[in-house]
């Protein structure tokens, strides 16, 4: 259910439960940010002893306050912090945030703590922020709060920061003064015993002044409505988001029995959900900042063809090669703009891209550059390169920069290069709402992620359902198998039968149980075939030799029956051996793996690879959560680097990609639909040339009961 979280950022009226005039306590560093943030509302300081904080009249209980409360800020310890929250509850309090630490966090006594603290939340009806947070930040002038313990107040800004560490926040703040760097919102959500990153999007989706959105993230709450909500910001919001995850869950790195189980790591999935949901994952805070920038002033390009001007040859060589590998272009002027720059510019200046201006260069050198290569649509942006020579006019050049651009809706980076002679250019620019990198390197990576993020936006085709798929008997099946266990290993005969449900193209096959009935059920299947050997102790079968293939005539199949069963009893003398399943041997085809695996709180994730038994050792596979839009589905076919031997290589024709596309998105809806399903492998699924379809050659499927 959607929180209503709008009191804790927009109260108007705050009490600070703890606030206290003792020096270097969290207690008044709270209070004072509220005062000398210029916070707009109303303030009440509880504080059972004292008079009065900070000047301003104190209350010793929070029932005792006489005028309504909207948010209620808490810096008592764990115990009080509870029974404030009832108390809140009787007052009728719309938020509250408790910056108190020594929950779940600690561990042992501390996580009964946070339960019983989340209850009273939810008893007193009132959401709550934390605990073990920072606090929360919104520099709005009709709200300025600082209900924070952190040192400054950042300026207002366009650009909203969510963290689960607090002390990450005081860093980012201070790295961000330094920067000219402005946040609309702010906030440190702790242990999130309540409100999580999905209730923060939400607001933030819907926040007129927030345009981009940060976050720090060391888990996810529900993957599921993690990405539904970040698609809505992406896609319909068109607001640009920024990640740094870190923190590997112990669930990914669990052994498991199919091949998707261990590769399917929780990073993985960390992945596949920023991917499905258009976030950019950065690595950290130097990344996040560049990209901050640049996405918080810049409009997004329309395309990845950009332009260079420099006054260096070096630094410009450098960004190209940056642009080559990020995957930019460089653009190739149209004739018009290849005559104003030969007219403008000196004979000895480079006028292709990328554009020279030579280290002699003046402003009016740059500014007649900067405005031929932005309105030749062939480019989609550009990154501006200037190193300080003596000649350099480095004040003048950063002057005409925002001028030049103002009015064209394409991005502009700077790299004006260095520190100490570039400073009062780069500030600027930086005020004026140009990024300015040090290197153009980064310059150039920080264009190719805005370059993405504009692909991103791009119309997607939706998730639909494939087929009418058959609900309801795979259901009934996979209860029946779930009676007598409560977690039971279909093999292929069983888990074949899931499938059809489904519509998977399926071989012909029959399970032998008798010797006396392999004859028939060899008529009906037909040659040649494989046999295999159907055991519950027996997972990978051919490594016991139980897998036969090619089977051209009855005799031959006589003899495998027998082989399979002599090797199964010497590979596992236990092993209860049910049959030998015979199948109709399929054509020789490109072989892949499509697998899917239940994490708990991401919930299913569905992989792609090429098969065989490098899988496990290249780990060239690709993840997405289920349900997926098709365009996923695409997208992880693609994105695997063994794609060119499915495009085709060598004189192999391309294989279907579009059977292996409409497979992905069966697994995806099998697995949304039956969440009885744990864990599932098809391995291998054999592919054909384009327009001939595959054929599921092997599968199996871990149910667990729910
Ligand atoms: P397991 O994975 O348990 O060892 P499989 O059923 O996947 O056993 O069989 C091993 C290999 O035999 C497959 O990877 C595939 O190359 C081949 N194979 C299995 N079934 C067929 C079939 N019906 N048609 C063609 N080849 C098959
Ligand atoms: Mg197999």
């Amino acid at each position: 259910m959607a929180k209503d979280i709008s009191k804790i950022i927009n109260p108007a009226s705050i009490a600070v439960v703890g606030a206290t005039n003792r020096k270097g306590s969290v207690g008044l560093a709270v209070f004072s940010n509220l005062i000398y943030g210029g916070y707009q509302g109303v303030l009440f300081p509880i504080n059972p002893k004292a008079r009065s904080i900070q000047g301003v009249k104190a209350y010793p209980r929070l029932v005792d306050v006489p005028d309504p409360v909207d948010l209620v800020v808490i810096v008592v310890p764990p115990e009080a912090a509870i029974d404030t929250l009832n108390q809140a509850g009787q007052i009728g309090a719309r938020g509250a945030v408790v910056i108190t630490a020594g929950f779940k966090e600690v561990g042992g006594a501390g996580v009964e703590l946070e339960r019983r603290l989340k209850e009273a939340a939810n008893r007193a009806n009132i959401p709550l922020v934390g605990p073990n947070c920072l606090g929360v930040i919104n520099t709005d002038h009709d709200v300025s709060m600082n209900a924070s313990f952190a040192t400054k107040m950042p300026r207002p800004g366009n650009i909203a920061f969510i963290s689960q560490s607090g002390a990450l926040c005081t860093a980012v703040l201070d790295v961000a003064a330094g920067r000219n760097i402005g946040f609309s919102k702010f906030i440190s959500f702790g242990n999130k015993a309540d409100v999580t990153e999905i209730d923060l999007l939400r607001y933030l989706r819907d926040d007129p002044e927030t345009e981009v959105i940060l976050m720090y993230l060391e888990d996810i709450s529900n993957g599921r409505e993690f990405i539904e909500v970040a698609r809505e910001i992406a896609w319909d919001a068109k607001k640009p988001m920024l990640a740094i995850k870190s923190g590997t869950s112990p669930e990914g790195a669990k052994a498991a029995s199919s091949h998707t189980g261990s590769l399917a790591g929780s990073e993985a999935a960390y992945d596949a959900i920023f991917m499905q949901s258009g976030i950019q994952r950065v690595e950290g805070i130097t990344e996040l900042f560049h990209y901050a920038q640049a996405f918080g002033s810049q409009p997004v390009p329309k395309g990845n063809r950009i332009a260079i001007v420099t006054n260096a040859g070096g630094p410009g060589i450098m960004a190209t090669d940056a642009a080559v590998r990020h995957g930019l272009k460089l653009a190739k002027f149209s004739e018009a703009t290849l005559a104003k720059l030969k007219n403008d510019l000196p004979p000895t200046a480079s006028i292709h891209n990328p554009v020279d201006v030579i280290g002699d260069a003046t402003h009016e050198r740059y500014e007649a550059a900067i405005r031929h290569v932005l309105q030749d649509e062939n480019v989609d942006g550009a990154v501006i390169i200037l190193t300080p020579q003596a000649m350099t006019d480095i004040l003048e050049t950063a002057h005409i920069v925002p001028t030049v651009v103002r009015g064209i809706d394409k991005p502009v980076l700077c790299s004006f290069m260095g520190i100490v002679d570039v400073s009062a250019g780069v500030n600027h620019l930086q005020q004026n709402g140009i990024p300015n990198y040090m290197f153009p390197e980064a310059a150039v990576r920080t264009l190719a992620a805005m370059a993405r993020f504009g692909d991103k936006l791009k119309p997607q085709a939706r998730w639909v359902k494939p087929v009418q798929a058959d609900c309801s008997s795979a259901q009934m099946l996979i209860n029946e198998s779930l009676e007598l266990e409560p977690v039971h290993l279909m093999h292929e005969h069983e888990a074949n039968r899931i499938l059809q449900c489904y519509g998977f193209p399926l071989l012909r096959s029959r399970l032998v149980t008798k010797p006396e009935e392999l004859e028939a059920a060899a008529a009906f299947v037909g040659f040649p075939l494989v046999m295999k050997i159907v055991s519950p102790q027996i997972v990978h079968k051919s490594d016991a030799g139980g897998v036969k293939v090619g089977i051209k005539d009855l005799a031959e199949a006589r003899v495998a029956f027998q082989q399979i069963l002599d090797n199964a009893r010497a590979y596992n003398p236990e092993a209860v051996i049910e049959g030998v399943y015979l199948a109709e041997m399929a054509k020789k085809g490109v072989e892949v793996i499509l697998g899917a695996h239940r994490d708990p709180k991401m919930g299913p994730i569905v992989m792609f690879g090429l098969g065989g038994t490098l899988v496990e050792v290249l780990k060239d596979v690709s993840f997405r959560l289920a349900p997926m839009w098709e365009s996923s589905a695409e997208r992880m076919i693609q994105e695997i680097k063994a794609y060119k031997v499915l495009q085709g290589v060598r004189g192999n024709p391309p294989s279907d990609i579009e059977a292996i596309k409409d497979c992905i998105l069966r697994l995806s809806q099998l697995l949304d639909e039956n969440p009885q399903i744990a864990e599932m492998d098809i391995n291998p699924l054999i592919v054909y040339p384009k327009g001939q379809g595959c054929a599921v050659a092997d599968c199996r499927i871990i149910l667990q009961h729910q």
